[in-house]
C-alpha cells in the first residue's frame, strides 16, 4: 500500500472534503447574519470532480474521507457521492460533519449509500439558546437528526461543542453528564478566532484546561483507549456509557500527528486549515488533467504542510471556517 508522506514525515492518510459554501444555518462564531459572497454553481466542483480527486487520492494512499461544508445535506444529492466514493477501491472510512438539520429525512439512505458516521454540531441542549447561537436553527430538528443517524446505523454518533464564553459555557456539565447514562460522545472544541466570527474571540476562548477542571467536578477523567487518529483526546467519567472528548486548537498543538489535506468546494486543496496556502485542482481537472497529473499536485500539497500553525498569535488565513469546512 502506497503511503503519502509530508517533509516532516507525517503518514497523510486522510482528506476532508467541503462539497458546498453555503449553509442554512448562521452559527455566530463561523457566519455573519447575512451569510457570505457565495461561490456560483459553475465554481464548485462537480460530483465527478471530486470523485477524480478522491480517487486519485486513494491511490496515493488516503484511506478516509469526511464531507463537510458550509452544510453539506445542504447540497443537493450528497447520497449520490456517497455513493460514488463508496466505490473507490482504498477508501474505508466515509464520514460527515453537519448541522443535522435535514438529518432526519436522509439518514437512511446516506448509510445505505456507504456513509459510515457522523458529526453533529451541537453548541446547546437549550431550545431558545441553540436558535440565538445558530441564529435560525431549531434544537428539535438536530435532536432528532441525531436519533434517526443512530437509527440507521451512522454510530457512534459524536457532537461538537463550541464552547463560547458566557454563551454556553455554563452547559459544559450538562453535556457532559449526557455520556454517563447513554451513549453520547460529546467533543468540546476551543472558539478559533476566524473571519466572519464573532470579533471578540480572545475573550470568548474557554481553553480545554478549564472545560476540563469543571468536567472533573464530576469525577475523574479517565483516557480511553485509542484517539481515533485524529486531534481530539478522549476520555470517560467513572461507569460512563459514553465519552468525551476535547480539541484545542488554540492551547495546544496537535499539529504533530496532522494527517490531512483539506479540498474546498471551490477545488482548491489546503495543507493545513490555518494558512491559505493553496494548490487548485479545479483548473488542471477542467483543462484535461489525467490521474497522474491530479496525483502529483496532491503530493505537492503534501510536501507543503507547515510542521505547525501560529494559531496563539492570531489567524491570518482570509477564508472562513464554512468556506474550509472546518
Ligand atoms: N455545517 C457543518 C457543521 O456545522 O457541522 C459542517 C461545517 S462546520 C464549518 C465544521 C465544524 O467547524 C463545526 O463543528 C463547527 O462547530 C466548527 N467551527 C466553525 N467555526 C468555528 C470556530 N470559529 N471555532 C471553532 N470551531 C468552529
Ligand atoms: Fe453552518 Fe456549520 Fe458554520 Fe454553523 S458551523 S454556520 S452550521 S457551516
Amino acid at each position: 500500500m502506497t503511503r503519502l508522506l509530508d517533509s516532516f514525515q507525517r503518514p497523510v492518510n486522510y482528506l476532508r472534503i467541503s462539497v458546498t459554501d453555503r449553509c442554512n444555518l448562521r452559527c455566530v462564531y463561523c457566519m455573519p447574519p447575512e451569510g457570505i459572497p457565495l461561490l456560483s454553481h459553475e465554481e464548485i466542483l462537480s460530483y465527478e470532480e471530486i470523485s477524480v480527486v478522491a480517487q486519485a487520492a486513494a491511490e496515493l494512499g488516503i484511506i478516509k474521507i469526511r464531507l463537510t461544508g458550509g452544510e453539506p445535506l445542504a447540497r443537493a444529492g450528497l447520497t449520490n457521492l456517497v455513493a460514488m466514493l463508496a466505490q473507490i477501491r482504498g477508501i474505508d472510512d466515509i464520514s460527515l460533519t453537519t448541522n443535522a438539520e435535514l438529518l432526519e429525512r436522509n439518514a437512511e439512505a446516506l448509510k445505505g449509500a456507504g456513509l459510515s458516521r457522523v458529526n453533529v454540531s451541537l453548541d446547546s441542549l437549550r431550545g431558545d439558546r441553540f436558535h440565538r447561537i445558530t441564529r435560525v436553527g431549531n434544537l428539535d430538528n438536530v435532536l432528532q437528526g441525531i436519533a434517526a443517524a443512530r437509527h440507521a446505523g451512522l454510530g457512534p454518533v459524536k457532537t461538537n461543542t463550541v464552547v463560547i464564553r458566557g454563551t454556553n459555557d455554563d452547559e459544559v456539565l450538562d453535556f457532559a453528564r449526557l455520556t454517563i447514562a447513554g451513549d453520547w460522545h460529546v467533543r468540546f472544541i476551543e472558539y478559533m478566532p476566524f473571519p466572519n466570527g464573532d470579533e471578540k474571540a480572545d475573550n470568548l476562548l474557554v481553553p480545554v484546561s478549564e472545560i476540563k477542571q469543571r468536567i472533573e467536578t464530576l469525577g475523574r477523567l479517565e483516557p480511553t483507549l485509542g484517539s481515533g487518529g485524529g486531534p481530539a483526546k478522549y476520555f470517560r467519567l467513572p461507569g460512563a456509557k459514553g465519552t468525551i472528548g476535547f480539541i484545542s486548537p488554540v492551547s495546544e498543538h496537535f499539529c504533530r500527528a496532522c494527517n490531512r489535506l483539506r479540498l474546498t468546494s471551490d477545488g482548491k486543496l489546503r495543507p493545513c486549515l490555518f494558512s491559505d496556502n493553496e494548490i487548485d485542482l479545479r483548473g488542471p481537472l477542467r483543462h484535461g488533467a489525467t490521474t497522474h497529473d491530479i496525483k502529483r499536485l496532491i503530493r505537492e500539497a503534501a510536501s507543503c504542510k507547515p510542521e505547525g500553525h501560529r494559531l496563539k498569535a492570531g489567524i491570518s488565513c482570509e477564508r472562513s471556517m464554512a468556506q474550509i469546512g472546518g
